[in-house]
């Protein structure tokens, strides 16, 4: 059994005459009806013609996952997890056998497999499971009789004998787990958008798509809110060498390669814009700055859950006040608010500001690992739009900050110029 983080190298396949092996992914509006599930064979079949080894992983038809989870709720919003898995892990099963069943009448030799049939066994975290190993050795007999393997994306079997699901989105994972187990050469990942861009094409109608982009790179755009891969997919490609593709399942031509660095030759010094307008400022003004201040504020947000994103604190004049601002998610806004005011008295500060009205727009880049002067562009950039920026954070490949949420596209427009990502 393929145990996942054993060891990594997934692209120690070709070259000593083995097929190149490719696990293909497709989301929900690429089998989102029957017309979609054959054109989806037709293009498993395309591959298999060229005589390589091919696994399938589906998402369940677009909607339907919605519709089962909304039926759960209906029920009893506090419903059972376990039976919740067996309600929206059925959604995969038709796609699986209907994706299966196209590609028998298309001549190929195909053959479904179920989460508990492989086995792909997971943690018990109904709902948000984790996947712990994949038993790749059925597939290897079938690959050897020419067999395609239609596998259902998202579900898994827990140590409890039970269905278990992956957390929305979690196909993606499920179709970059079977590649590290299957050592296959790539994954491609085929969804509605042909790539990853070098920022919302929406806002910026000069953004590029990215021929290739690293895994940290592609972390940090997934957590910023660029929704094209589950995040969770990402650590485990990044983790196992999976060498990921992300292509469009409606048009024919090669989409963006999400990769080591090392395969990235001539590495721009910024890859992405991203922006996040799930952001909420919280200002807590004249707080003690003494030892363990820190400590006593975000110990109770981060017992109730909260998420703090941005952290500012300022130098105190006097050695005895300072202020703290920090962000959280806007769904988390009220509580955090409603946990400080609860707190004002042990915790000693004069006044809580607060302001949801802001987006935090950032910089992203592995190049920026090795350059100076990348964050002195995005403030420059950003002065000469009259554009105030209210919190600044960085990390190692990234560079974030916040300001008011009306300078949304402008801002993003205006880092687009600055760092010479817009199309020609
Ligand atoms: N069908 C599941 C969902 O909608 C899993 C997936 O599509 O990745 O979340
Ligand atoms: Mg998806």
């Amino acid at each position: 059994m393929a145990q996942l983080g054993a060891q990594s190298g997934a692209q120690s396949r070709p070259g000593n005459g083995r097929k190149t092996r490719i696990v293909m992914k497709f989301g929900g509006t690429s089998v989102a009806n029957i017309e979609r599930i054959n054109a989806v064979a037709a293009r498993v079949k395309r591959e298999v013609d060229a005589g390589h080894e091919v696994a399938v992983v589906v998402s369940a038809m677009s909607g339907h996952t919605n519709q089962l989870v909304a039926w759960c709720s209906e029920i009893s919003p506090m419903h059972d997890a376990r039976e919740y898995d067996t309600v929206v892990a059925s959604g995969e099963q038709v796609t699986a056998g209907l994706t299966a069943i196209a590609l028998q009448t298309l001549g190929v030799n195909a053959r479904s497999w179920l989460g508990w049939q492989m086995p792909m066994l997971t943690n018990d975290a109904h709902g948000k499971a984790r996947i712990m190993s994949i038993d790749a050795e059925g597939f290897e007999k079938r690959f050897a009789q020419g067999q395609v393997a239609v596998v259902a994306g998202f579900q898994g079997i827990g140590p409890d004998n039970r269905i278990t699901t992956l957390g929305r989105g979690g196909s993606d994972t499920s179709a970059v787990a079977l590649a590290a187990a299957l050592k296959a050469d790539r994954c491609d990942i085929f969804t509605d958008v042909d790539g990853v861009y070098t920022t919302d094409p929406r806002i910026v109608a000069k953004a590029r798509k990215l021929d290739k982009v690293t895994y940290e790179e592609m972390l940090e755009m997934a957590s910023l809110g660029a929704k094209v891969l589950q995040i969770r997919s990402v650590e485990m490609a990044m983790k196992h060498g999976v060498r990921v593709q992300v292509l469009s399942s409606f048009e024919d031509k090669p989409g963006t390669l999400v990769v080591n660095e090392d395969e990235i030759m001539e590495q721009e010094l910024v890859s992405g814009i991203a922006y996040s307008r799930d952001e909420a400022k919280i200002t807590l003004v004249a707080v003690p700055d003494r030892p363990g201040v820190a400590a006593s504020i975000f110990g109770p947000l981060s017992d109730a859950n909260i998420n703090v994103d941005m952290i500012v604190q300022n130098v105190s004049e006097d050695g005895k006040n300072t202020d703290m601002t920090f962000t959280v998610s806007k769904g988390d806004f009220e509580r955090a608010k409603q946990v400080l005011t609860g707190k004002q008295n042990s915790l000693n500060f004069r006044t809580l500001i607060s302001d949801s009205n802001v987006v935090k727009v950032s910089v992203i880049g592995v190049g920026m690992r090795s350059h100076a002067g990348i964050a002195q562009r995005m403030f420059r950039a950003l002065a000469e739009k009259g554009i105030n920026i209210q919190v600044i954070s960085t990390s190692e490949i990234k560079i974030s900050v916040l300001v008011a949420e009306e300078y949304t596209e402008l801002a993003v427009r205006a880092l687009h110029t600055a760092y010479g990502l817009d199309a020609e």
